[in-house]
């Protein structure tokens, strides 16, 4: 039989860490989504940053916005110039609009308002909007998925945002990877110990080279 390697991480290893990452980083939105404040009752959360008035010319939006360590929400108010008299002092007027880009829609010439939310940790990795616009007044959503069962009933964001979809994913397997590498080592500690082959727990006898079993150098044990 050849001789071969033991090996701290193995291929086997790194896919289950990959596929562990993948769901998590899927499953982290809902949890989020539930573990933060009731969809759209985000009285609780924090705010405001930022908390703006962008004056675009021939319309204004107000943008504000609240969030927890799982949670973002964005409410957009867009409004045609002197529909609405500009607010006071209290609001910062940032030169760049704040709003991520799947916060944002494009001005119809109508009030708009847009409320967007958007869940995962440690990234948020999914939004969705709920949109209204005027003349004549309609209301959409846009990426919102209701779960109904009983008297439970929440509006979960689906629209993938995929940056943050693959950075939780990293996270997540690397988290994995690294409790399945502590594991093996404490594995192959015990089996050093006990005289077995780190690789498949055979019983090796003294003065044996190589494992009769699986080919490992019985000599890398050391
Ligand atoms: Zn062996």
């Amino acid at each position: 039989m050849s001789t071969k390697k033991h090996r701290i991480v193995t291929l086997r290893m790194l896919t289950a860490s990959a596929v562990v990452g993948v769901i998590l980083s899927a499953a982290s939105v809902p949890a989020s989504a539930l573990i933060s404040a009731e969809l759209f009752n985000t009285q609780n959360l924090r705010r405001p940053t930022p908390w703006a008035w962008l004056d675009y010319g021939d319309h204004q939006i107000y943008v504000d916005q609240r969030s927890d360590a799982f949670y973002t929400h964005w409410e957009s108010a867009i409004v045609p110039d002197g529909m609405e008299d500009p607010p006071g002092t209290e609001f910062d007027r940032p030169i760049n609009d704040p709003r991520p880009r799947y916060a944002r829609r494009a001005y119809t010439g109508h009030v708009q308002s847009i409320v967007s939310l958007s869940a995962g940790w440690p990234s948020r990795a999914a939004s969705g909007r709920a949109i209204l616009d005027g003349t004549p007044r309609r209301t959409w959503e846009d990426g919102l998925y209701r779960v109904t069962i009983g008297t439970f009933s929440h509006r979960f964001p689906v629209s993938p945002i995929w940056t943050g979809l693959l950075a939780n994913a990293i996270f997540y397997a690397t988290i994995t990877l690294a409790l399945l590498t502590g594991l093996r080592l404490i594995r192959t500690r015990r089996r050093r110990t006990r005289n077995l082959c780190i690789e498949c727990a055979y019983e090796l006898g003294d003065g044996i080279d190589v494992c009769p079993e699986c080919g490992l150098k019985a000599r890398t044990r050391a």
